[in-house]
Formats: C-alpha cells, structure tokens, sequence
C-alpha cells in the first residue's frame, strides 16, 4: 500500500479498517544469500540498498528482538554533516543529501526537520576550531556560519548570556542540521526493504557464525541454523559479542549514553544546540518534550541503562546554559549501547573471513550516519570493493596508524 494524503482521508472514511502491516512476518528459511545481523537503521538500511541498488533480495535480516528497539530508537535524533577531517566529511555528506530525499524515497513521514543546529563557543581558542570547522565543511559543499555572540543571541535568545564562567562567544550554524523521528527511520527502512522481497526475521538471535576454509557459510540461530554465502555483522552495540562469534576481537568498547526528555512544552526551543564547555545537546521534539544528552557513562557495560553521577552531571549542563531548563519536569531517561572505536570513527570493511563484512563502530553519531552506512555497506558486500566515501572505514586503521581521530582524543576510549 502507498501511503498518501489521499489514503489517509480514505482511511478515515471507511474507520481506518483497511491499513495493512508495514512488513509481513516470515518463517526463516534455511538458506539466503545474503544475512544481516541485526535489524537496528544501519541493517535495516543495509538490507533496503542491497535490493534497491544491487538488485539483491534473497536477504533476511536477523533481529534478536522487535526492530527499532536497539539504539536506533534511544538516540537523540541529530541529525548533521559537520565534520572535520576527511573521511568523515565526504561519508556524512553523502548521508545528509540522502537524509534530503528519504521522505520521498521510502515513502514514509520519518519527520525530517531542518531546524539547524548550532555549537556553541567559549573562547578564542574555541572560535578559532569552529571557523577551520566551518571551512571544511564549505570545501565539502555543506553549509555552515559562523555567528557572534549577538548573533547566537537573536536565534537563541533564552540562553544566559550574563554567566561569567562559560561566557559565550558566539556559535557555528549549521542550518540543513536537524532531526528525525529516530524509530520511524528504523520502520521506513523496514518496510522498503519487505517491499523488495527481504524477509525480516525478528525474534531471532544468532548464536554462531558458521565458518569452513576460511569462508562464512551460514549461522546459528536460536531459530535453526541457516545458510548464507554472504554474512554482514551490523549490530552496534554488541559488534565485539557478534565479532567473537567469527574469533574476531574488535579494537571497540561498548559504554552506555542516556538521553532524557521532559513533559510536553509550548514550542520554545526551535533549534538543535550543543554546548562548548560540557558534553550537553538539545531539541525540542514535534510532541513538545525537551530532548536531551550528554556524554558517556565512563565504564563498559552491556546495561542498556545508565547511572545518577552522569544524570546530575548532564543536568547541571543544562542548567549552565539555560537555567530556565530547571522549571521543566523530566519525563523519563533511559540508555543505549555505543560502540566506540579509538578513534571515534566507524569501521564499514571486509574481515579476514571471506564473504563476513563488518559495519561496527558508530560511537555516539550512528543515527545520523544510517542511509549512508547502509548505502555504502550494501555496496561493499555486493561488490566486495569499499565505496569511495567510505574506503577510509578500514578495519585495519587501527593496525597501521591510518586512524581519523575526529575527536582528538586518541586510544582512550572514555574520552570520546
Ligand atoms: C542515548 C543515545 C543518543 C544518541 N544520539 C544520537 C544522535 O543524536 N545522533 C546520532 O547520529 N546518533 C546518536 N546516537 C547513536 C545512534 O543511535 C547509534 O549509533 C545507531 O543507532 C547504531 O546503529 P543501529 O541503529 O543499527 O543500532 P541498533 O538499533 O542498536 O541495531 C543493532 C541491532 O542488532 C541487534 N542484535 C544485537 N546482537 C544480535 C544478535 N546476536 N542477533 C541478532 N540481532 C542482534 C540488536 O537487538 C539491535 O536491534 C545515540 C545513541 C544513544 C544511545
């Protein structure tokens, strides 16, 4: 069924009797192709491109729970193309101009919003970074400007300006910077996919990788062993469980982020904004809620829920930055699982196992990065060749020193 104004207003005159499922619900077969692990934006996107692109459709994506309740449906919903050093640049322009048209292209109101997004700056040191940034970012063809601090004041006249300890010197605008609904991507894909013949298999761990002669031949399921000539390992959080599966150690740790919204409130935040002196963003979702993060839980931990010491911490971020936040009341919190590299860049590569590929890595910034992922890992697994703004995603970065340390911050991993 094609979803339109027109179907919406037909569906309301007949009591809304004739919608059909989004995706059908198969029995796994005992042989593909082609199998995903893991039915989170980047699979879902990965399976979608595969048969879009490629014309490959004997797929199934295997997903251990319901799709759209791994991080795809936890994150914060920025979406952006402001990166740095190049590797990233190219990848993640590449997935906002695909962000662009994704409405269209999947038919399905995932709620793309270009409110722009702004980064603040407190020093000069700091200004300095976000100008070379906002450079970079014109050589690669996106949009950015480099407002002052009467500038950051006309669109965000709400935050303390006055506060001497973080003075605000002004804010790099990104303005085709925004949001999604971040399960509606997960759904959008899934549908696109199932519509093309892939089956989508939820409920459906895998348990084993199966490997003769240095060749992936199909997995262990806890719903029967099935056959495959190509594996993708695309499972966020769990990359260095899944991994080990194939005698794979991974150069990721997995740490846990939370993210908070508030009660609904009149439309009063109308940008996405990021704090320069504390790790601390915020929006305001279509529903009213103040959604907003921080940084990591610094420990590893496959707990998909987070702890008090970083609640208060992104609080008081918050409170530095607007303190009219503290009126709002917080409706719930909750955690995802990231999987960080050392260098705070994600792996899209072969392994050492012939036909396993890997799509591993995303740290905090995967939400962002799921049509180009899937985009550029249908393409590595059809072809077996990295596609050209994915080609510096090698796994083996880590091994000769060819790292894109984006956030400077080196091997350690608790300071990404
Ligand atoms: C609180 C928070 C805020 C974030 N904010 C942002 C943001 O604002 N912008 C941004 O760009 N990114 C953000 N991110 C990061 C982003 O959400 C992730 O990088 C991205 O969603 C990860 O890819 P995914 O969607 O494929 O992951 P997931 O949805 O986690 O998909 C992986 C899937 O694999 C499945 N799986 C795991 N093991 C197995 C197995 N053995 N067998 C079968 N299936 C398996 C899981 O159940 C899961 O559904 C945030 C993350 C969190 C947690």
């Amino acid at each position: 069924m094609r979803y339109s104004g027109w179907q919406v207003f037909r569906q309301g005159l007949t009591g809304n009797r004739g919608w059909q499922p989004a995706w059908r619900e198969p029995e796994p077969r005992r042989d593909y192709d082609t199998v995903i692990i893991g039915g989170g934006g980047h699979g879902l996107s990965t399976a979608y491109y595969l048969a879009k692109n490629h014309g490959i459709t004997d797929v199934a994506v295997l997903e251990r729970g319901l799709i759209g309740q791994g991080n795809v449906g936890r994150n914060t919903t920025i979406v952006r193309a402001n990166y740095f050093l190049p590797g990233n640049q190219e990848f993640y322009s590449h997935s906002l101009k695909l962000w662009e048209g994704l409405e269209a292209e999947l038919n399905y109101n995932v709620m793309h919003s270009q409110r722009g997004l702004i980064n603040l700056f407190h020093s000069d040191g700091q200004r300095d970074a976000f100008a070379r940034r906002g450079n970079a970012m014109h050589f690669q063809g996106d949009d950015a400007i480099l407002l002052d601090r009467e500038g950051v004041r006309r669109h965000l006249p709400y935050l303390d300006f006055e506060q001497t300890r973080f003075p605000i010197y002004g804010g790099l605008l990104h303005p085709r910077g925004g949001t999604a609904r971040h399960d509606a991507v997960a759904w959008g894909y899934a549908r696109g996919a199932d519509r093309q013949g892939v089956d989508l298999i939820q409920h459906c761990e895998v348990t084993g990788i199966d490997i003769r002669d240095g060749r992936v031949t199909g997995v262990q399921t806890t719903r029967g062993p099935i056959r495959a000539r190509r594996v993708g390992i695309v499972v966020a959080g769990r990359s260095g469980q899944v991994a080990a599966m194939a005698g794979m150690r991974l150069p990721i740790e997995s740490h846990i982020l939370q993210a908070f919204v508030t009660e609904g409130l009149k439309p009063l935040i109308h940008h996405v904004v990021s704090f320069g002196m504390g790790h601390f963003y915020i929006s305001q979702s279509d529903k009213g809620g103040l959604v907003f993060g921080g940084d990591l839980d610094f420990y590893a931990s496959y707990a998909a829920r987070g702890n008090l010491p970083m609640v208060e911490h992104v609080m008081e971020a918050g409170m530095a930055l607007m303190p009219m936040i503290g009126r709002a009341r917080v409706l719930r919190s909750w955690g995802g699982i990231m999987d960080m590299t050392p260098d705070g860049s994600p792996i899209i590569d072969r392994t050492p196992v012939e036909g396993l590929f890997l799509d591993a890595g995303w740290n905090y910034g995967g939400f962002k990065a799921v049509p180009a992922s899937g985009w550029c890992m249908a393409h590595l697994m059809a072809t077996g060749e990295s596609h050209p703004v994915a080609r510096r995603f090698r796994l083996d970065r880590f091994r000769t020193g060819h790292v894109i340390d984006e956030e400077g911050t080196g091997s350690q991993h608790n300071l990404h």
